[in-house]
């Protein structure tokens, strides 16, 4: 069972309220500190280990260099990634470019900045090649996919086959032929197989596979192959009746698995390399809301200020956000509600059928684990703001992260014509 606390109370929401209006992202910096050393500790058996956080899940600058701060490197997929990182201070050897149906220019930049390069179709070698005219870095990884389904025991996990990533596995064979012979030297190896997993055992059985593929290219292709890249896919405890991740256990099963199939080829040198988005961030980022209405009419609801362009996923994806009524954290649950917002569409609600405490109209509401692809992947519909994002740091002062979009901002790709300029007035 996972506990599901908020490291917010009410005092402190409301006295953070007074000067960012709610909704707000909120951000925990000690808790992200305390699981980034967390991870390194997991897999600190093994030299040249480096979590790339994946920045599609939380691409704040502000965070990106807290987690830098424990060894940790980016792993991005477009221009604008890239450009935090780079801004940041990553060295190239900290910035993974794991991209998908890439645009020329997004390969032009990682290739200008010296990125790790994450090839995820044998098509790309030629598409690259005439970008870099001829003149391939020393390293270079590639995408695998196994095709069919993947499975843990008789458990059916995800479904690669139905996939848009990455390479075959006689793709993948000729790739790294290809690419040896265009002077590539050393190799890595990627895979992203199944999401949002709750279990200890997805890294483990990855990594024996991905090992055992390991082994079996060097004997086909004669590659040095550096490092393998268990990408994504650590899940968190969304739900209360689920049971968190170790990641202490997950480090020790690669460890394993790295002894039985690495150790014992001779392959000893290779290095783990991990692109954790939501464990790294998830738990540690809250939206924080305020009842604003609320509604009887066939079922219960409660409109907050928040919507699904500040966090999409319980809309499109159905996806669980636990939700906690500051004040009444030990007020019985005895009110079912849904949890709506203001988009003129029907799967804008942040809880269906929930059983909260009795909630009063200005009551703050924190909905839980949005610390990853939570912010990120607002939208604009409806013509709502995106939101501010905040810093809790470890001294309980707030810092303002990013701040909240203006009408300014929304306006801003209409700034050839006059219409909307001077939108104060109208
Ligand atoms: C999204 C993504 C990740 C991060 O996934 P999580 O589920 O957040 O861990 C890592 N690598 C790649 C290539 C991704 O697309």
């Amino acid at each position: 069972m996972s506990e599901k606390k908020t490291f917010i109370t009410k005092e402190k929401a409301e006295e953070i309220a007074k000067t960012y209006p709610t909704p707000f992202y909120l951000y925990d910096e000690k808790g992200m500190r305390e699981n980034a050393k967390k991870v390194y500790e997991a897999f600190s058996w093994n030299k040249g280990f480096r979590e790339y956080f994946a920045v599609k899940a939380t691409p704040n600058p502000f965070l990106l260099k807290i987690l830098k701060e424990y060894g940790c490197g980016t792993d991005c997929a477009s221009i604008a990634e890239l450009k935090m990182a780079k801004a940041c201070g990553f060295a190239p050897d900290e910035i993974m470019f794991s991209s998908n149906d890439t645009p020329r220019e997004d390969y032009e930049y990682a290739a200008k900045i010296g990125a790790i390069i994450n090839l995820d179709d044998i098509t790309h070698i030629g598409f690259l090649d005439d970008i870099l005219d001829g003149k391939w870095p020393e390293t270079i990884s590639c995408r695998f996919n196994p095709g069919g389904y993947f499975k843990m025991g008789n458990d059916i996990m995800d479904n690669p086959g139905d996939s848009k990533y990455g390479m075959t596995r006689e793709q993948i064979k000729e790739a790294f032929s290809v690419l040896k012979e265009k002077g590539v030297k050393h190799f890595g190896i990627h895979a992203f197989l199944a999401s949002n997993t709750v279990t200890n055992d997805y890294y483990p059985t990855l990594a024996r596979q991905l090992f055992e593929l390991a082994v079996e290219l060097k004997d086909e292709t004669g590659a040095d192959i550096k490092f393998i890249n268990l990408s994504g896919g650590v899940g968190i405890a969304y739900r209360p009746d689920q049971e968190d991740n170790d990641i202490l256990v997950i480090g020790e099963g690669v460890r394993k698995a790295y002894e039985d199939v690495l150790v014992s080829q001779g392959m000893d040198d290779i290095k783990i390399y991990t692109e954790m988005g939501r464990f790294m961030m998830a738990p540690y980022g809250v939206l924080v809301t305020r009842a604003i209405h609320e509604k009887h009419i066939y079922k219960e609801y409660i409109g907050v200020d928040a919507c699904a362009a500040n966090l999409m996923r319980p809309a499109i994806y159905g996806a669980y956000h636990h939700i906690t009524v500051l004040g009444k954290e030990n007020e019985p649950e005895d009110h079912l509600y849904d949890v709506t917002g203001s988009l003129c569409e029907n799967s804008d609600k942040f809880a269906i059928d929930r059983k909260l405490p009795k909630v009063d109209m200005g009551d703050l509401l924190v909905i839980h684990d949005a610390g990853a692809h939570g912010y990120s992947m607002g939208y604009n519909y409806n013509g709502k703001l995106k939101c501010a994002e905040l810093l809790l740091k470890e001294d309980g002062s707030v810092e303002m992260i990013r701040r909240a979009e203006t009408l300014d901002d929304y306006f801003a790709t209409f700034d050839f014509c006059d219409l909307l300029k001077n939108h104060e007035d109208i």
